[in-house]
């Protein structure tokens, strides 16, 4: 009794926990079907040392990895790396503190303020504020943003939590834009062109899916920027795990590979992928139907240059909104045994809130199923 009690207790929480973060556990299954592929054994000797290519500028970048980056960018055609240096980051998130570290001027009068367009990635406030910076400070909704003086605009493209392709809305001379591209990926979105913008932000956690190696990567027009944020790297961690991005390399070596004419269907990473985010999205838009007192973003279809056909965006968060009279959805689908973040997080109205549309098929099920059972 006393285990079986224990089991639902942890069930519960791990429910709760995975919808608040965005645990992108769906890719559990795929790694699963590839086996022995992206093993990696790395003997006790190797990597004693901190550097891994001395004579590069991010010196604590393993060969092995820029090269299956700029591979991968090139297989899928998501991003330019020509003319691009490469800094690894432990994480993306490293890499957001990191960039405006490299943007921010240490004898500036004022702080530079950060914003970016509500609903924002919920941990751009947090993050940037959380050491109470003098170089940089939280500005909120971009849109709204009139107050003068430097600024940096973070622009995620496409967004979460909202799914939508983005573009900066300070229309002011003298900004810096950030490009945060985590889900620019032919899973999520269509791939309509090759970004081309000053700082761009990739992470592993959303593009196959291994949260927990805590790789990211930034590709960097000016090379004096790339300085400094190898330079604060160096400050915060004295470079990145290396087991960590030798397990990358291989897994983004994988994922090239199963793109190439050689692999069997099955195998392709992204074809794969995007038809499980179909058949998700096609399940929550019919739960929602079902219950009818929700509604979902629409997107227009686009025409992928990797799939080389038109379709709608199937975003890696769900933002749904209570419609009538629910004010405040988050505690409302928790009465439903349903845990989400609220809008609030994100800079809009308690009436919508964010799910992930990334966790394993037996939660997602669970959840699409409480939620076609929620009527009025
Ligand atoms: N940017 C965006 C837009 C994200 O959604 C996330 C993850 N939720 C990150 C950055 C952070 O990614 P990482 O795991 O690489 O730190």
């Amino acid at each position: 009794m006393l285990v079986r009690w224990r089991k639902i207790v942890r069930e519960q929480v791990l429910f709760v926990r995975v919808f608040f973060i965005g645990d992108p556990t769906m890719y559990e299954r795929y790694w699963q079907e590839m086996g022995d592929k992206t093993t990696v054994v790395i003997p006790g000797w190797q990597f004693t040392s901190y550097f891994s290519d001395a004579g590069n500028l991010c010196w604590f970048l393993e060969p092995e990895l820029a090269k299956e980056i700029s591979r991968l960018h090139k297989v899928v055609g998501n991003a330019i790396t020509e003319g691009r240096l490469t800094v690894v980051g432990t994480g993306s998130s490293q890499l957001f503190l990191t960039a405006l570290y490299a943007f921010t001027e240490n004898d500036a009068s004022e702080p530079f303020s950060v914003v970016s367009a509500a609903p924002y990635y919920s941990s751009y406030p947090a993050a940037t504020d959380c050491l109470k910076s003098g170089l940089y400070k939280w500005g909120g909704d971009a849109r709204n943003f009139t107050k003068t003086g430097p600024y940096i605009e973070l622009v995620t493209s496409p967004n979460n939590p909202d799914g939508f392709v983005r573009q900066s809305v300070v229309n002011r001379s003298g900004g810096i834009l950030v490009h945060d591209l985590a889900y620019y990926w032919p899973q999520y979105t269509p791939i309509t062109s090759a970004a081309d913008y000053e700082l761009m932000l990739f992470t592993l956690s959303k593009s196959t899916g291994h949260a927990g190696m805590r790789i990211g990567w930034a590709l960097v027009k000016d090379p004096s920027i790339a300085k400094k944020m190898v330079k604060y790297i160096e400050l915060s961690t004295i470079g990145v795990s290396k087991d960590s991005q030798l397990r990358a390399a291989k897994v983004l070596k994988v994922v090239s590979d199963s793109c190439g004419t050689a692999a069997r269907p099955r195998e392709n990473f992204f074809a794969y992928c995007h038809l499980l985010m179909a058949e998700r999205w096609k399940l929550l838009r019919e739960a929602v139907k079902q219950s009818g007192i929700f509604s979902l973003p629409e997107f227009e279809p686009g025409f992928c240059n990797f799939f080389q056909r038109l379709f709608e965006p199937l975003p890696a968060f769900a933002w749904l909104k209570c419609e009538g009279s629910v004010e405040d959805c988050e505690s409302f689908l928790k009465s439903h045994n349903i845990w989400t973040r609220s809008g609030r997080h994100f800079g809009v109205s308690p009436s919508y809130v964010r799910v992930s549309m990334l966790d394993r098929d037996r939660t997602f099920g669970c959840f699409v199923k409480r939620l076609s059972q929620i009527h009025l």
